[in-house]
C-alpha cells in the first residue's frame, strides 16, 4: 500500500492534518504510539462511569472563529466558562487575581475598577524591559501577590524558577481590576458535549485515512511507501537527540473518587502553596456537564520523567530547539507541526488553527 502521507501523533495537529489531507482525497496513515486517538485531549469513561481526561484538564477556549466553525462539523458543544480557585493557607481566592482576590486577601473593600488599578499602581515594581516572568508579574502587581500566587506554582510546575522562564509563561495569567472570576475570556469557550474522543472519532473516521495505534513510527517507518510525511511527536527524538536532549515537563496523575455529588468549590483548585507537593486538583464533572451522584478527580504532580507533555520556554531551550528546527527544515518532505515538533506552548485551539493555515 502507497500513501500520500504519513501522519506521526493522533493528536490534535496529527488528526486535524488527516482529516484535511485526506478530504482532498489523500490517502493518509496516522500512526499513533498510544493505545487511543486524541493526544494529550483524550477522554474516556473511568471505572466509575464519570467521563474524564487522562491527560488533565482540557477547555476548549478560542478567539478564532474559522476553528470554532471547523471543529464544529465533528462535535456539538456544552456552554462552559472555566473557574479556578487559588488555595492559599486554607483559604480560596479567585484567580486570575481579580478584585474579590484583593478585597479578601487584604480585607480591603475596593468597589471600583480604579480603586484596585491604583492599589496595583501602588505595589508595582517599575521593570523597564521585562525578561522573564517573574518581572512579568512583579511589573503588574508588585513582589507579594507573586510570592503568594505564583512563585511556589511555578516552581512545582516546571522544575525552575519563575525569573529562569520566559514572561510568556506567566503572560497567560491575565491581571484584572473588575470581579470577573472566569479563567478565560475567549469568544468562544466551550467543551465538546460528547467529549473529545468522540469528537477526533468523527474527524478521523473517513474512508482516506488507516490509523495504527501502539506503533512507534520507528518501528514501520522504513516498511511503509509514502510521498510526505508530517511529524507531531517531540522534535528531538524525531533526530535521535544528536543536539541533546530538549527539556520536555511531565505529569503524573493521581485519581480519586468521592461518593458525592460534588467535592470541590470549583473546576480546579491551585495548590500555590509549598506545604503541598502537587499543583491542582480538577472535578471533571464541572467541565462536562455529566449528571451523577458520585465524583471523580485529578491531582497533578509535576515531574521531568515520563511522557512529554509541556515544552519548557526560555532562551536557552530555545536555542537548542533552533538547532533541531534548522535541521528539520532541510528535510523537504517532512513537516513538523504541534505543540511538541514546534517546542511551543500552543493551546488546543492554536494548533488547529495552524494546521488550518498549512491545509
Ligand atoms: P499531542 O496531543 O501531544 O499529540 C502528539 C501525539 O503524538 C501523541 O498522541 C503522542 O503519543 C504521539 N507520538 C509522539 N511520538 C510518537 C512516535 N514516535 N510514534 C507515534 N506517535 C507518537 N490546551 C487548551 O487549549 N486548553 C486546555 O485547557 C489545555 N489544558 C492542558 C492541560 C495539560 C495537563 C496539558 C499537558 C496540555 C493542555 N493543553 C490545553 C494543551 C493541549 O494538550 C495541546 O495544545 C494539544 O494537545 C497539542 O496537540 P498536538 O497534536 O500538538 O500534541
Ligand atoms: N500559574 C501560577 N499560579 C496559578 C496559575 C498559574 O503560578 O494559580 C502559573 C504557572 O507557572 C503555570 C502558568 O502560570 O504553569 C500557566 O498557567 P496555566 O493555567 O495556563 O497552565 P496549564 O493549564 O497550561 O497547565
Amino acid at each position: 500500500m502507497k500513501y500520500d502521507y504519513l501522519i506521526v501523533g493522533a493528536g490534535f495537529a496529527g488528526a486535524v492534518a488527516a482529516e484535511r489531507l485526506a478530504s482532498k482525497g489523500n490517502k493518509v496513515l496516522v500512526v499513533e504510539k498510544r493505545s487511543h486517538i486524541g493526544g494529550n485531549a483524550y477522554d474516556e469513561y473511568d471505572e466509575h462511569g464519570i467521563l474524564v481526561h487522562r491527560y488533565g484538564p482540557h477547555i476548549f477556549h478560542t478567539n478564532s472563529k474559522d476553528v470554532f466553525d471547523y471543529l464544529s462539523q465533528f462535535t456539538e458543544w456544552r456552554f462552559y466558562e472555566h473557574r479556578v480557585l487559588a488555595q492559599l493557607n486554607g483559604e480560596l481566592y479567585p484567580i486570575p487575581i481579580n478584585r474579590t482576590t484583593i478585597n479578601k486577601l487584604y480585607g480591603k473593600n475596593f468597589r471600583t475598577d480604579e480603586e484596585v488599578r491604583r492599589f496595583f499602581n501602588s505595589v508595582r515594581k517599575n521593570i523597564n524591559t521585562v525578561t522573564n516572568s517573574e518581572e512579568k508579574i512583579v511589573s503588574q502587581i508588585g513582589e507579594d501577590l507573586f510570592e503568594k500566587f505564583f512563585k511556589r506554582y511555578t516552581k512545582k510546575q516546571w522544575g525552575i524558577e519563575a525569573n529562569q522562564l520566559s514572561p510568556s509563561v506567566l503572560g497567560r495569567i491575565p491581571v484584572r481590576t473588575n470581579t470577573d472570576d472566569r479563567y478565560f475570556t475567549d469568544k468562544y469557550q466551550f467543551m465538546p458535549k460528547e467529549g473529545y474522543t468522540k469528537m477526533f472519532e468523527r474527524m478521523l473516521n473517513q474512508k482516506n485515512i488507516e490509523i495504527m495505534l501502539n506503533t512507534d513510527y520507528k518501528t514501520i517507518v522504513n516498511d511503509v511507501i509514502f510521498d510526505k510525511m508530517i511529524y507531531t511527536g517531540p522534535i528531538d527524538s524525531f533526530f535521535d537527540y544528536k543536539f541533546g536532549k530538549l527539556p520536555y515537563r511531565s505529569i503524573r496523575f493521581e485519581w480519586e473518587h468521592f461518593d458525592e455529588e460534588f467535592h470541590l468549590k470549583a473546576t480546579s483548585h491551585n495548590f500555590v502553596g509549598n506545604e503541598i507537593e502537587f499543583t491542582r486538583k480538577t472535578e471533571y464533572k464541572y467541565m462536562t456537564g455529566q449528571k451523577s451522584g458520585t465524583t471523580t478527580l485529578s491531582t497533578e504532580y509535576p515531574t521531568s520523567k515520563g511522557d512529554p507533555y509541556y515544552p519548557i520556554p526560555n532562551d536557552e531551550n530555545y536555542s537548542l530547539y533552533q538547532k533541531y528546527k534548522i535541521e528539520s527544515q532541510k528535510l523537504k518532505n517532512v513537516e513538523f507541526i504541534g505543540r511538541l515538533a514546534e517546542y511551543k506552548y500552543y493551546n488546543m485551539d492554536q494548533v488547529v488553527g495552524k494546521v488550518l493555515l498549512l491545509w
